[in-house]
């Protein structure tokens, strides 16, 4: 039962399709519609229901009791990219659908685990089809796309890791690969040595560098992000709120928090809307950009997350200055 602060979300996805934005936290899969979805299902035999079923086993339109909830979709999601033609198709969908809401320039975040053991190849095999498939069709969809690789906490593998930061700096994809990001359950031990990696990404291949952390109110995983690893983004950064000395360290090292106010909501993790943290970024001077997370899971565009900031805080003055703050924070 909703209290009475609560923001009722109405997807109105009108007002700020004028502007133009860039997406800097967006999960391949959690971006792609249902069209791609079943037409890869079915030519590759992936079992989904249908109708009804399906809209709601892969979307997420009211909160959820838990995380693992939130990722129920992943379970279709990951079968996904069998091989070449799938991956490319998926990428093609998503950057049609962003070209509808006037994005300029998107970083995908996909996991290459995920790929590799849904489509039976290598590292290099598949950062090449996905790299392949970004850059041709960035020149149809007249948007630039570039890629974030993202690592699990669940199945962290130091030597994977490595093996793969060599393939990414060996094959060079023509710069799509801009960026490496940690994902997972934040309540499992930091993997060891992932910040020696992570530095060492930054530091020695020009990697940009942003970390899922703080996102279900761990502040220990934030300062690990900053402190140990050097992350230039934190993905949700919501703990940082709870602590004035974190958010000074923030702006002051100009960490930029990506901030996901509808997925906040869906995941559980802010319950009421017009308390989110974002209002103590703004108040303390943390930069921070507008993303979705998961746009076609959560059916909320950009222009829907820019809508509803204000709604939340009234600051349709940030909202105009946004495109510099992404310009400014991405990994390009
Ligand atoms: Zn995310």
């Amino acid at each position: 039962m909703r209290d009475e602060y609560d923001i009722i979300v109405i997807m109105t996805n009108g007002k700020y399709i004028e502007f133009k934005k860039r997406e800097l936290h967006c999960h391949l899969c959690g971006a792609l519609n249902l069209q791609p979805i079943k037409e890869i299902c079915n030519k590759h035999g992936i079992e989904i229901p249908s109708g009804k079923e399906l809209d709601d086993l892969l979307h997420i339109r009211e909160p959820v009791g838990s995380m693992l909830e939130y990722f129920q979709p992943w379970s279709i999601l990951k079968q996904l990219p069998r091989n070449k033609n799938c991956i490319e198709m998926m990428i093609s969908s998503v950057l049609k659908d962003f070209k509808k809401d006037n994005i300029e320039y998107v970083e995908l975040r996909y996991s290459p685990l995920t790929f590799i053991q849904a489509a039976g190849v290598d590292i290099d095999t598949a950062l090449d089809w996905i790299a392949y498939s970004i850059q041709k069709h960035e020149s149809y969809s007249g948007i630039r796309a570039r890629l974030v690789l993202t690592m699990s906490r669940f199945n962290f593998d130091f030597d994977f890791a490595e093996k793969l930061l060599k393939s990414i700096v060996r094959s060079n994809m023509g710069g799509t690969i801009v960026g490496i990001d940690l994902v997972g359950d934040e309540g499992l031990p930091i993997p060891a040595d992932a910040s020696k990696l992570f530095r060492k990404a930054k530091e020695e291949y020009g990697l940009g560098l942003t970390v899922h952390a703080g996102e279900t109110w761990n502040l220990e995983n934030v300062r690990w992000a900053v402190d140990e690893c050097g992350a230039d983004r934190i993905g949700h950064g919501l703990a940082a709120s709870s602590c004035e000395k974190m958010m000074d360290l923030l702006r002051e090292k100009d960490v930029c928090v990506e901030v996901c106010l509808q997925s906040n909501y869906l995941t559980g993790n802010v319950k009421n809307l017009k308390k989110h943290p974002v209002i103590k970024f703004i108040e303390f001077g943390v930069p921070f950009v507008l993303c979705t997370d998961n746009p076609a899971l959560q059916d909320f565009s950009l222009s829907d997350e820019y809508e509803l900031f204000e709604k939340i805080t009234g600051r349709e003055d940030l909202l105009e200055h946004m495109i510099s703050m992404q310009r400014k924070h991405s990994f390009e």
